[in-house]
């Protein structure tokens, strides 16, 4: 009997031009078919049901599901899960009732810098299944200067929204790096302060809630240019930054020191080494946050800094840990790969002494992995242990940093 050639029941190419062909109950479709299918869907699919949340989760859903992919930082973790709660009902409450309105909560997040807070927002963006960016307060300037617009915040939510201004209306952003547009000093300046105040003044606007006019790709605006209006009422924004050195301004606050002796009032209670989870809004002000913007971001909390356990656990420990992707990375080569508990030790040691946090462990995880990666594919069926030694040797040979 003479074979019939399979071919896509689609285009109807043969397997010699159309490549794999993935077969169904009755006939055939070939990659590129598929991937067509999977375009015409997301063009035909209504973007709210993509950004549609099923059922509003409640804070400990929410905390529960952080806790998967974010190691600690339970504070932050409650105010976070408590807002984004709270931001529902608001988006929620009936109108007509509306006698008691409630207001929107913005979030900051202070900590140093890799303790997870572009992860937490991340995260919640993703549980949540609404648009969500992140923009670096740095690049912004005020409007007629070089740099950005505050305005271009909203347009990168539009395009991750695929201009669907309804979604985009309900989305996260995440501004990252907001204690680099503090103002130099607490007294107002008297000179302009190009980027800093004025780029506060002009961010307050959104997060306030207002209609804004969005130049539609983003950049500059052009007066000929047709512009989308975007009501940021329903946008949460999180902030976050490391705001080095606020640890001064609370030591003041506290009338403490950092180094030194505490003042015999506070001995007891006052945890000097962790000074950031005294914060206040005041603190903020000292630092040069005007106080419209603290009042635009009532939910005010922090994060802690990662000590050994921490980093440990990181490194370990989430559903995306690092030590669990190289497993995956090996077992696509059919190699099985396993640490040896001093070298993941060891790993800790090294992000601790270079102050590297949870962001060095990846690179130091590279470092280490890179020749066992390069030979993988030829090592099929074998067992790899990475020892102490292991790690100790890599770090040498592949870094300078590391010796
Ligand atoms: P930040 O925004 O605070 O500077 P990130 O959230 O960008 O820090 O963290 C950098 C990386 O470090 C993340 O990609 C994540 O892998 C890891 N990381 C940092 N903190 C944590 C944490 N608490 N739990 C799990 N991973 C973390």
């Amino acid at each position: 009997m003479k074979k019939t050639q399979n071919v896509c029941s689609f285009c109807g190419r043969p397997q010699k031009e159309a490549g794999l062909l993935l077969q169904g109950l009755d006939g055939f479709i070939c990659c590129d078919c598929a991937h067509r299918a999977i375009e015409i869907y997301r063009e035909q699919m209504p973007v709210e049901d993509r950004f549609k949340l099923e059922k509003v989760p409640t804070p400990q859903e929410i905390k529960d599901y952080l806790d998967q992919y974010v190691i600690g930082q339970d504070d932050a973790k409650k105010y976070l899960s408590v807002s984004v709660y709270n931001h529902y009902k608001r988006l929620l409450q009936n109108k007509e009732d509306s006698e008691v309105e409630l207001e929107k909560s913005n979030i900051i997040m202070i900590g140093t810098t890799g303790t997870g807070k572009t992860l937490l927002a991340r995260t919640i963006a993703k549980l949540l299944k609404v648009p969500f960016t992140i923009v670096d307060a740095t690049v912004f300037t005020e409007a007629g200067y070089v740099g950005e617009d505050v305005e271009s915040i909203l347009s990168r939510l539009l395009q991750v929204a695929d201009y669907d201004v309804e979604a985009a209306q309900r989305g996260i952003v995440f501004i990252d790096e907001i204690d680099k547009i503090a103002r130099k000093s607490d007294n107002p300046s008297i000179t302009r302060d190009v980027s800093g105040e004025g780029v506060q003044q002009s961010l307050l606007k959104l997060l306030e809630g207002s209609m804004v006019n969005v130049p539609p790709k983003g950049g500059r605006k052009h007066p000929e240019q047709d512009y989308i209006h975007v009501d940021t009422r329903n946008i949460l924004f999180i902030c976050g930054g490391a705001f080095d050195g606020i640890e001064k301004k609370i030591a003041q606050r506290l009338n403490t020191h950092t180094v030194g002796y505490n003042s015999v009032q506070n001995k007891q209670r006052i945890d000097s080494k962790n000074l950031m989870k005294y914060v206040l809004p005041q603190d903020l002000k000292s630092f040069g946050l005007i106080p419209e913007i603290i009042g635009r971001l009532p939910v005010l909390t922090y994060l802690n800094p990662l000590d050994r356990e921490a980093l440990y656990n990181i490194l370990t420990q989430p559903k995306n840990s690092l030590v669990k992707q190289q497993e995956k990375l090996f077992a696509m080569d059919q190699v099985e790969l396993s640490f040896e508990e001093e070298a993941l030790q060891y790993m800790v040691d090294k992000a601790l002494e270079y102050k590297l946090g949870a962001r060095g462990l990846r690179s130091i995880m590279e470092s280490v992995m890179i020749d066992a990666q390069f030979d993988a594919p030829s090592r099929k069926g074998e067992k790899l242990v990475i020892t102490k030694d292991y790690v100790k040797k890599q770090l040498e040979k592949n870094t300078q940093l590391y010796a």
